[in-house]
């Protein structure tokens, strides 16, 4: 079948590939045991790469700690800092439609005494549908706030946030910014400096890296982010995250990175170009398609994109995505009815956009990453358009 879900995980690139193999087999030495050659070998490949993926975001190498995702990412931000800095205050301020990453660590804290306040965005139907207003971020703001957590590129409407403007309203507030970047690295242009965070997750394998590498980049300087390890034991990474470091996987993420922004300005335009020939393509084959997030076209004012050119979310009214999924067997797309298959029911985020649970359900993701074709979107569009008139006939 052909794969438009890049959203949910990316294929690795054999560049990438290429580059990991060694530290499977010849250099497998432990970085931590540089009294010898196999760990002082180990030791400086994790320097390098951790050197070229600070340099690409625009942070310190110090600043960055690994993780196994971004899942570990978001946990160790949230609960790590509301531990560590609970004398300071329990509230802490959010979105609806973040990933769930975010919110059940969010949710954790609230059964544990902290406040949390959920902001909601644009709704369905607003050319910027799914887009958080900073002036909410700064009403939401109180004397106890420790933490705003935002994230930059949203997984399934794909919408971008304005985080910029949301760490000023942090900074002028004494507040910290955690971000949730693990769909717009690689993607879209990222800088931690230019964004002005001072917390931010990400992950190997939405960028065409490996899985169970991700990292967390967390600012130096002052005002110092303190913030409780969640992992304790061997020490490494100055104790901010012990556990033997993974370097095939550092390695992979660091040159999945370099690649990513290597292509990045063709990509961008490649990627707009052929989420676009999808989504005219369905609009003019089917009726009811609805556009599920921000118009395709939709730039803030400084020119910049307000959704990811690889994605595409659209409901359809009356059918059920799922079922449109089972009829279709050559397409790999995924279904806002449940949108994880942990998550029963439908989609958290498209019922914060204020659509009805049944629209939510008819709703499909597509993703489209570096190894799609026009010819796959042509054969896409062919796809869904049967599987829906097919189902459509069925109902009658
Ligand atoms: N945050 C966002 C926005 C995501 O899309 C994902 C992956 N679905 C995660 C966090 C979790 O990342 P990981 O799989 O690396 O734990």
């Amino acid at each position: 079948p052909i794969y438009m879900d890049n959203h949910a995980t990316t294929r690795t690139d054999p560049r990438v590939v290429e580059a990991m193999l060694p530290y499977f087999s010849e250099v497998y030495g432990n970085p931590g045991s540089v009294g010898h050659e196999y760990g002082a070998e180990a030791h400086t490949a994790v320097e390098l790469a951790t050197a070229s993926l600070a340099a690409q975001l625009g942070a310190d190498p110090q600043e960055i700690i690994f993780t196994s995702g971004a899942t570990e990412s978001n946990n160790l931000a949230i609960r790590g800092l509301a531990e560590r800095n609970q004398r300071r205050g329990k509230h802490l301020v959010s979105v609806r439609t973040e990933h769930r990453a975010v919110l059940d660590p969010l949710e954790r804290l609230v059964q544990q005494g902290y406040e949390v306040t959920l902001l909601e965005v644009e709704r369905h139907g607003s050319t910027r549908a799914g887009w958080l207003d900073p002036e909410q971020v700064a009403e939401a703001i109180q004397d106890d706030t420790i933490l705003v957590s935002v994230m930059l590129a949203n997984n399934e409407i794909g919408v971008i946030q304005p985080l910029a403007e949301i760490a000023a309203v942090c900074r002028h507030s004494g507040v910290l910014l955690h971000c949730d970047a693990t769909q717009a690295v690689g993607k879209i242009p990222v800088s931690v400096r230019e964004l002005g965070v001072d917390l931010m997750s990400f992950s190997g394998h939405k960028i065409y890296g490996p899985k169970g590498i991700g990292a967390l980049y967390v600012r130096r300087g002052s005002p110092i982010v303190r913030f409780s390890p969640q992992i304790t034991g061997g020490g490494q990474q100055g104790g901010r995250r012990s556990g033997t470091l993974n370097v095939p996987g550092i390695v992979g993420m660091a040159r999945a990175l370099e690649l990513c922004i290597d292509e990045l300005p063709t990509e961008e335009e490649r990627l707009a170009g052929l989420r676009d020939q999808l989504f005219a393509g369905l609009q003019e084959r089917l009726s009811g398609v609805q556009l599920c997030g921000p118009t395709l076209d939709e730039r803030n004012p400084a020119g910049d994109r307000l959704r990811l050119p690889g994605n595409l979310d659209v409901a359809f009214g009356d059918i059920d995505g799922e079922a449109v999924l089972i009829e279709m067997d050559n397409l790999a797309v995924s279904s806002g009815a449940t949108c994880s298959s942990h998550e029963p029911g439908p989609s958290h985020v498209l019922l914060a956009l204020g659509l009805s649970e049944d629209l939510a359900r008819s709703s499909l993701r597509f993703g489209l990453g570096r190894f799609n074709t026009p010819a796959e979107v042509d054969s896409a569009i062919k796809s869904v358009t049967s599987a829906i008139e097919k189902l459509r006939k069925l109902a009658g």
